[in-house]
């Protein structure tokens, strides 16, 4: 299934082809500040899948690691701010992409969440809860 998508200005635009690894919802304090919103919504590719236009600026995440050593590397268009992917530097085989930024979002179906602990008190995702239930 080939998915694409594009920055809020359009200078970074991007295409996805093959099947998804998963698709995760994030509630980590980073994503929450980098996209401004509660929690994001990620696509997890093949680096091999994913292909783009356009030049993108980079931010090394140290996450909460004291040492400053990079963990993901967010890139984001340099023109409106838009993150698209975030690279892990230990996972450099996979790329994560913004669910937020693709053409056709009909498509997007979590299968899992991360970083619970900093969920959003108000946040509740019904689908994945039932998930829980049946284990
Ligand atoms: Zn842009
Ligand atoms: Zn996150």
């Amino acid at each position: 299934m080939a998915m694409s998508g594009r920055c809020l200005c359009g200078q970074v635009t991007y295409s996805i082809t093959g099947d998804l690894l998963r698709t995760a919802v994030c509630h980590c304090d980073h994503c929450q500040r980098q996209g401004g919103g509660a929690f994001s919504v990620n696509l997890v590719t093949a680096g091999e899948n994913f292909s783009h236009t356009g030049t993108m600026k980079m931010y090394g995440d140290p996450g909460d690691d004291p040492s400053g050593t990079v963990h993901v590397e967010r890139h984001f268009c340099g023109n409106c701010g838009s993150p698209i992917i975030s690279i892990p530097t230990g996972r450099r085989e996979i790329v994560i992409v913004k669910s937020g930024t693709l053409n056709d979002k009909s498509s997007v179906s979590p299968d899992v969440e991360v970083w619970c602990e900093s969920k959003q008190s108000w946040v509740v995702m019904p689908e994945l809860e039932v998930s829980k239930e049946r284990e």
